[in-house]
């Protein structure tokens, strides 16, 4: 699976990951101070840790494998470069709330962020409806979006389906 191909701009687009993936534009990137979100809500703490403890497994972590960063690289060699491990890439997110924002109130989405960007808007209602593993995903998700990754292609719910099929087990 490939993600987009070329293009500086390319970086400035919004990726929605949900179920139904659609771009938008119009966030800017600045990081927010580092809120205290995952201490306000558990279950987003104890996503991003579970995301962290199937990274350790070579299995899951081969997803990085699997796709391309906007200028071709594989993002296992893109973290590699990096000096960083995947577990470190996660812990780099800061995940805010995306409550109010049109990609979750439009119930669509489950996450949304930009090619490689750090901060991550989470949709809360329906991702504490998903399932553990699905949460963690969509965490793994973003964090591939992190390095590079673009969307459309891939889809979204590709992104998602293939975390799960080398992540949940
Ligand atoms: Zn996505």
């Amino acid at each position: 699976m490939r993600g987009i191909v070329g293009g500086r701009g390319l970086g400035r687009v919004l990726v929605g990951c949900s179920f139904v993936s659609y771009l938008a534009e119009g966030l800017d990137g600045s990081a927010p101070p580092r809120p205290a979100l995952e201490d306000k809500i558990p279950e987003l703490k104890r996503a991003r840790q579970g995301a962290r403890e199937r990274l350790a497994d070579p299995q899951c972590l081969a997803v990085l494998k699997d796709f391309e960063n906007v200028n071709g690289g594989r993002l296992d060699q893109v973290l590699r470069a990096s000096g960083r491990t995947a577990q470190e890439q996660l812990d780099l997110l800061v995940l805010e709330s995306g409550l109010g924002r049109p990609l979750c109130d439009r119930r669509v989405s489950l996450a949304f962020t930009q090619v490689h960007s750090r901060v991550v808007s989470i949709c809360l209602r329906p991702f504490t409806l998903l399932r553990r593993q699905e949460q963690q995903a969509v965490l793994i998700h973003e964090m591939l979006h992190s390095l590079g990754l673009g969307e459309n292609p891939p889809e979204s719910t590709a992104i998602t389906e293939q975390v799960l099929k080398r992540c949940a087990h």
